[in-house]
Order: structure tokens, then C-alpha cells, then sequence
């Protein structure tokens, strides 16, 4: 019989669209609190990694409010772009997270190194790093990733973030395009969550 470990769980993010997914992907049985009750910024992510940066959120998160919590530090890594933007995808889309702005720097970015870039397929994959602290304490830390490549315009209008432009291995529409009950179910965030399903 499998035990319950974790009733009651902050989730460690200020990014709506993150909240959303997150929350469909837990139990429901667990009492979720999300950081707008608490009126929390966000923490200065100046980890050099993924998991530098989740673990910097989870246990901030955790300190600021006793409870445990569950945070992700996410982005999308081009190989085309020696793997950027990276842990600056977020960043990317200046002060304001515009994702149209971060969309247009991606173009821009492979229009400068390559004008015929659209001719080649290019090889990206979302990564996610989940973690769990409490306070100061680290319960658990995943990585889960979904391979793909970027479309040569933005399509769809669902999702957030690079949705518009990364379409999964093996499929013909973008992560935009895609319902997000699917997109959900497939994508690097559900991957992590597999894997860490155990601590909760
Ligand atoms: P951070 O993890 O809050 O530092 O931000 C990660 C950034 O990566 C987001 O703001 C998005 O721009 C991007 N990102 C992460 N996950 C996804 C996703 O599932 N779809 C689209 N963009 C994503």
C-alpha cells in the first residue's frame, strides 16, 4: 500500500502557466498553496544550472513561508545556439516574462547565425528540474526533458511561453497548437514528475 508523505505543499512559482500545469499534475488529495497567498516575490536565480536555480526557488520558498515546497526551474536549450537560452529563457523575455519578445530573439538569434536556418531541422528540448525542500533541507531533485525542434514560425496560441515554436519529436504540431491536456501529458514537466512522484 502505497503512503501518503507530503498532505499539504507550496508551489514555488510566480509564473501562472506553470501553476496551472503543476497543480493538474499533483494529487488531489494534497492541499496545494500557491505563492500569491503569501504575496512573495521571487527569489534572484543566479544559479549556474537548472538544478542550481530549482533549488534555490524550492528552498526560499520553503524558508519564507514553513511550509514544504515543490518548485521547477525550466527552459529550452537549442543546440543550433550552443544551448541557449537556457537557464535564461525566462530571462529572455525581459522584466515583463513577454514571451512574443523572447520568441523574436530566438529568430533573430538563428537568422545571425545562419540565414538558411529554416532549410535545417533544428534540435532543441525543454528541460525541467523539479525539487523538494523544506527550509533549508533538500528532499528530492529530477530532471526530466522532452527532445524536439523549432518550427520556423510561431504557431498556436495555447500554452505559454516557447509553446509556439517547439514541436516534439515524432509530432507534426507545436506545443502551441496542441491541447494542453496533451501537451501535459508529454512534455518535460510531466517527465520530472514521474520521477519524483515517489517523495509525495
Ligand atoms: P523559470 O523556470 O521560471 O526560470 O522560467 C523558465 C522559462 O522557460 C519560462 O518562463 C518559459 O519561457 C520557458 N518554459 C519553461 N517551460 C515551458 C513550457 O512548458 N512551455 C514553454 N515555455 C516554457
Amino acid at each position: 500500500m502505497s503512503k501518503q508523505k507530503i498532505n499539504k505543499l507550496l508551489i514555488g512559482t510566480n509564473n501562472k502557466g506553470k501553476l496551472r500545469e503543476i497543480r493538474s499534475l499533483l494529487p488531489k488529495s494534497i492541499k496545494i498553496h500557491s505563492t500569491s497567498e503569501f504575496n512573495l516575490k521571487s527569489p534572484v536565480e543566479n544559479g549556474k544550472t537548472f538544478k542550481e536555480n530549482s533549488l534555490i526557488k524550492s528552498k526560499y520558498f520553503s524558508k519564507k513561508t514553513g511550509l514544504i515546497c515543490l518548485a521547477d526551474d525550466s527552459g529550452l536549450e537549442i543546440d543550433f545556439l550552443n544551448k541557449k537560452p537556457g537557464i535564461y529563457s525566462a530571462r529572455w523575455g525581459g522584466r515583463r516574462g513577454d514571451f512574443n519578445k523572447a520568441i523574436r530573439r530566438v529568430y533573430r538569434e538563428l537568422n545571425k547565425k545562419d540565414k538558411n536556418w529554416k532549410s535545417k531541422k533544428i534540435k532543441a528540448r525543454f528541460i525541467c528540474v523539479l525539487s523538494i525542500s523544506y527550509l533549508n533541507k533538500k528532499i528530492a531533485c529530477v530532471m526530466g526533458k522532452v527532445e524536439g525542434y523549432i518550427s520556423d514560425k510561431p504557431k498556436g496560441k495555447n500554452g505559454f511561453g516557447y509553446d509556439p515554436i517547439f514541436i516534439p519529436e515524432k509530432k507534426r504540431k507545436t506545443f502551441g497548437e496542441m491541447k494542453p491536456s496533451k501537451k501535459y501529458i508529454m512534455d518535460h514537466r510531466f517527465q520530472a514528475f514521474k520521477k519524483i512522484k515517489k517523495f509525495l
